[in-house]
């Protein structure tokens, strides 16, 4: 599998540090409001990424933080009244629903930056004990010239960046040493939460964060380390700044960063008034569709979002979902018994398209041409599925739809739906047990669907239900 590294800027064969296993790190989003559809992307691709690997055979340990102290929640919580955690644990939890929505995987583990500020301290001490970081005046700084290598992942060039930051330097840091030495501990403000350092109160910069857990949770060697390409420079450049120089080791192996996106060609910006949330998203579309659409491009490239697009995706997946539909239609009349000789021919010629898909996905995790091979072989499912194939045929073709889709997290197969209709049918039947005065039968039923997960409540506009 060729994945293309930042670091190198260049496709690479996948070679993992461990036989078998992969060790993955998600720069996570920071948490003071609904995500957007931008923070959206690199969840879904790099869930999708987990997948094919997993589907790989290898074991992905796939971390990804959520960065839970920072000046956006402490302006969150000042105007809303509220303890910072107050507004950071709210929007944790409104992310993992949109992420359950997305169908985006739950890490393997979430580290929250505010529990792991031991480690920080620690790593932050370790750094200035090898004399790769000083203190000011209760502010830590990281220096970047004790760091040779330092630009090795931007591929910038630091002296014109050195003489720019110069002259941008912003009051209160003259005190560097240098223009681009960064924080890795910031004294407290009036009114922000902090923890005791041996620097006097305060609280971490983001960088050391990702060091920090990453290590923490995956050692400190890493396989892949990911997120959105604002952040190579300076936040990925710095995390391996930190634990290179910390660690004495090679941080992580390859470096993944997806494009951004883009609302009708423009940056999505709150001031131009072309900025959506996933929650906004997904009162319009089932967020399948914001998936299906996010992997209708290839990561890296800029994917460029609008209503027409979103259009064409929701019909895009869903002849996918019909045509699975339609395959089970066709089974319930369909014959029983061996294969014919034609369809065993055609079942061999279907796994061209399973090929085409690995090829896709092995050639830097493409999956718009991934897609592409599926709707081929939808094609061939509705030119060769007929009323009288055999059970056997269909369903080969139906669960190859299906077992392709699922690899990129698309559900295709809607028993969600057929669930809820039958959880309805079944609160409808216990409404005329009861208007009968069957109680023996509504109870029954109530007791059916507790053993579903489904609550009832009673409500004045009629039994309302929801999952457990
Ligand atoms: P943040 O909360 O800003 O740290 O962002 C969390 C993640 O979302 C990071 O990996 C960012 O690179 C990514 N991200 C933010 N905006 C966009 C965008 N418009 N398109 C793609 N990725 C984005
Ligand atoms: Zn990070």
């Amino acid at each position: 599998m060729q994945l293309y590294n930042t670091l190198t800027k260049k496709k690479e064969e996948f070679v993992p540090l461990e036989p078998g296993k992969v060790k993955m790190y998600v720069c996570g989003p920071t948490v003071y409001n609904f995500i957007h559809i931008g923070n959206a992307r690199p969840m879904i691709v790099f869930d999708t990424a987990r997948r094919y690997m997993e589907y790989k055979g290898y074991e992905v340990n796939y971390v990804s933080n959520f960065t839970d102290v920072d000046d956006k929640i402490i302006k969150k919580a000042l105007e809303e009244g509220v303890p910072a955690e107050e507004i950071s644990e709210r929007y944790i939890r409104e992310c993992k629903k949109d992420m359950a929505d997305m169908n985006v995987r739950p890490a393997t583990t979430h580290p929250q930056a505010t529990r792991e500020i031991q480690g920080m301290i620690e790593m932050i001490q370790d750094l200035i004990e090898k004399g790769y970081a000083y203190e000011v005046e209760g502010t830590v700084y990281f220096r970047t010239r004790k760091f040779d290598q330092y630009g090795k992942l931007s591929h910038k060039n630091l002296d014109d960046l050195r003489s720019g930051n110069r002259s941008l330097l912003v009051s209160g840091e003259e005190q560097k040493e240098d223009p681009l030495d960064f924080v890795l501990w910031k004294p407290k403000k009036e009114g922000e939460p902090f923890w005791v350092s041996p620097w006097g109160q305060g609280r971490p910069g983001w960088h050391i964060e990702c060091s920090v857990m990453a290590k923490k949770y995956l050692g400190e060697e890493i396989d892949i380390h990911a997120g959105g390409e604002d952040l190579i420079f300076p936040h990925h450049e710095n995390e391996i700044a930190q634990s290179e120089c910390c660690n004495g080791k090679i941080f992580a192996r390859y470096w993944l960063h997806n494009g951004f996106l883009n609302i009708d060609n423009r940056k999505m910006s709150k001031s131009l008034g072309n900025f959506f949330t996933v929650r906004e998203i997904g009162e319009q579309y089932d967020l399948q569709v914001l998936r299906f659409f996010m992997l209708s491009a290839h990561y890296r490239s800029p994917i460029n979002f609008s209503r027409e697009i979103m259009e064409s995706s929701k019909s895009a997946l869903e002849r996918i979902v019909t045509a699975v539909s339609n395959l089970k239609h066709l089974l319930e009349n369909a014959s029983t018994g061996e294969l014919t000789a034609r369809e065993e021919e055609l079942l061999a010629e279907m796994k061209e398209f399973r090929k085409k898909f690995e090829e896709a996905m092995d050639d830097d995790l493409n999956t718009a041409d991934a897609q592409a091979a599926i709707f081929e072989l939808v094609k061939f499912a509705n030119t060769h599925g007929k009323e009288d194939s055999s059970v056997l045929f269909l369903t080969a073709v139906r669960q190859e739809i299906i077992s392709l889709s699922d690899i990129l997290g698309l559900l295709v197969d809607r028993k969600e739906e057929n669930l809820d209709q039958e959880i309805e049918d079944l609160i409808a039947e216990r409404q005329a047990a009861r208007k009968a005065r069957n109680f023996q039968r509504a109870d029954e039923i109530r007791d059916q669907l507790q053993a579903m997960g489904i609550i009832l409540e009673d409500t004045r506009e009629g039994v309302k239900w929801k999952r457990a």
